[in-house]
């Protein structure tokens, strides 16, 4: 029988184990050194790298000490010492942070000959990836004191819109009657009415939704407007020639990659028509409604015992490859995983990769579902991808952001791989494949259509003030693009920008959620159309790359081009062969 609680003893003994303090200590004591020796010393390669090594030390002590403590608090947040613990260790990090912070500041300071001499040495080769994307930030830095005066008045300025903007939607209530009693729902709450199967509800509870947001409309606007000023401000001032451009910048990736994805994926916009046109017509229906998006369909797996569930995942991993089965059956035996629903514990899941020296661990709610079961099979390939990535050094070891999720999502796939060629359960399997699409439909499609509303809103606002009534129509008019007339959407539903946190709090993130997902799309086919033992080879040198690659290096294991039209047209591809697929259903 598995655990479904883990073991941190190969962390700490316990939460008063002496060494956690000692740890804490020790690595703002070597913070302290490593400000005295390099502050004033950095002239030469060798001494840069030296400093990164030392760096590494103390980052990897005190993340040690920093993920225990979250991994307690994550288990039982009404715990006190945990608590405790956490905030200490944050403090201490923060204090690590003001000892270290200069080292970078140097670097980008330092002339561009000097730099440059830096990154193309043989010294740093180990580093290289770091400094490039230094390098790309350089430029668009100011001077130390214009910095913090920047970072003084953000506090006040867009920082305090975005608060603001939490701030008054996570006080939504919303009075809703459920089985003859009136009731006060959480935005989470009444979100979870989107999939439920009575129509009515789903109806009832997706314009009751939209409307609080309607009702704020004003200042929810408002906020918005500032938010895109201030970036629109910043660019001009540190010279970026694209609202977009910070966030190229911070993925590591060029326009010209992310213009071509979202051209081919705007292209094929034809598919989620096609999807929903079936949905429809399996649900009797002659056309969907808004609140119709997200019906269930066919028959959810239930009561599914967690020792079945770790078979499948360890079945689903073996499958596809030896290695990976036996790694993902260590998180089973070794207690890596703490899957028990407890009182206190966090909802959702996580893989907490902490350092190269320590294992990953996993938290996650396990409720017996198949959904729970896909997690578990996501957080593991987390956990896979930080094993193998573990030969690299701290500052190589975590994945660039956009292909952060490709080992995750890779798994989930060999998950629906092997449910679909065991399940004989008709409406079973057309639960695992809808799932699936509209999982799919969710990251790639509708996350472009979101990037593609901001931009415009962007750009219109360097125009002037937009009213609510013009941001609704952006939103209205990309909504009709991406899913044609397959969908009667309520007029109310035109609020939806309003209330997807994103725009507020990152600018032009949701793109790295379609890259990472067609990215795996992508190499998944290139999996099954391949000669096997040649994929799962370079696949493997990808994840144990971790961050010492950059996204275009990866996709070179594989013998593919970020840049070329057909690699994100491999993924489109197998998108629309699960769609054939879901279309032979009747
Ligand atoms: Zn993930």
């Amino acid at each position: 029988m598995y655990s479904k609680n883990w073991d941190l003893t190969p962390l700490y003994s316990g939460i008063d184990d002496p060494l956690v303090e000692l740890d804490l200590k020790k690595a703002l004591k070597l913070a302290e050194e490593f400000e005295k020796k390099y502050r004033k010393n950095l002239e030469t390669a060798k001494m840069v790298k030296d400093g990164l090594k030392d760096l590494e030390k103390i980052l990897t002590m005190i993340s040690k000490v920093r993920g225990y403590a979250y991994l307690l608090f994550s288990t039982d947040t009404q715990n006190g010492n945990y608590k405790q613990l956490l905030i200490k260790s944050e403090e201490f990090s923060t204090k690590i942070y003001e000892k270290t912070a200069f080292f970078e500041l140097k670097l980008l300071k330092m002339e561009d000959d000097k730099f440059l001499e830096f990154l193309n040495s043989e010294e740093l080769l180990e580093y290289k990836n770091y400094l490039k994307n230094l390098w790309r930030e350089k430029s668009h830095k100011l001077s130390e004191r214009e910095e913090i005066l920047i970072e003084k008045k953000d506090l006040t300025g867009v920082d305090a819109f975005e608060r603001l903007y939490s701030e008054i939607t996570s006080d939504f209530t919303y009075t809703f009657e459920m089985d003859g009693e009136i009731k006060k729902l959480t935005g989470s709450e009444i979100r979870g009415l989107f999939y439920h199967p009575d129509e009515k509800v789903r109806e009832r509870a997706t314009i009751t939704y939209y409307k609080k947001y309607e009702e704020f409309g004003k200042i929810l606007n408002s906020i918005y407007n500032n938010i895109i000023k201030d970036h629109a401000m910043e660019c001009e001032i540190r010279k970026y020639s694209d609202p977009m451009e910070p966030t190229h910048i911070a993925n590591h990736i060029e326009k010209d990659t992310i213009d071509l994805m979202v051209d081919v994926i705007t292209n094929s916009y034809s598919l989620v028509e096609r999807y929903y046109r079936k949905k429809a017509e399996l649900l009797g229906k002659k056309k969907l409604k808004g609140s119709d998006l997200y019906a269930p369909m066919g028959k959810e797996l239930e009561n599914i015992p967690y020792e079945e569930a770790a078979k499948m995942v360890i079945d689903a991993y073996g499958i596809f490859d030896e290695e990976f089965g036996n790694l993902a059956k260590n998180f089973f035996e070794k207690k890596w995983i703490d899957a028990e629903i407890k009182k206190g514990k966090m909802g959702g899941a996580y893989c907490y990769g902490i350092s190269p020296e320590v294992n990953p661990f996993i938290m996650t709610n396990y409720n017996s579902k198949l959904r729970d079961v896909y997690t578990l099979a996501h957080e593991i390939g987390h956990g896979i991808h930080d094993i193998m990535a573990s030969k690299n050094s701290y500052l190589n070891f975590h994945p660039p952001l956009v292909v952060a999720e490709t080992a995750s999502v890779f798994g989930e796939m060999l998950l629906t791989e092997k449910l679909k060629n065991e399940t004989k359960m008709k409406d079973v399997l057309l639960n695992i494949l809808s799932s699936k699409i509209e999982d799919i439909i969710a990251t790639v499609y509708r996350q472009i259509m979101y990037i593609l509303f901001e931009y415009r809103a962007h750009k219109r606002c360097q125009e002037g003030f937009l009213s609510e009534e013009d941001m609704c129509n952006i939103w209205w008019e990309e909504m009709e693009r991406m899913y044609g007339d397959s969908i009667e959407f309520f007029e109310v539903q035109k609020w939806n920008w309003s209330s997807i946190p994103h725009f507020f709090h990152y600018r032009f993130y949701c793109y790295a959620y379609s890259f990472g997902e067609l990215f795996v799309i992508s190499l998944f086919k290139k999996y099954k159309e391949e000669e096997r033992e040649n994929f799962i080879k370079n696949y493997k040198e990808i994840l144990s790359s971790g961050g010492s690659k950059n996204p275009y290096q990866l996709a070179e294991i594989v013998g593919e081009n970020l840049n070329e039209r057909s690699f994100w047209e491999k993924g489109i591809k197998f998108i629309e062969e699960m769609i054939e697929e879901f279309e032979r259903f009747n």
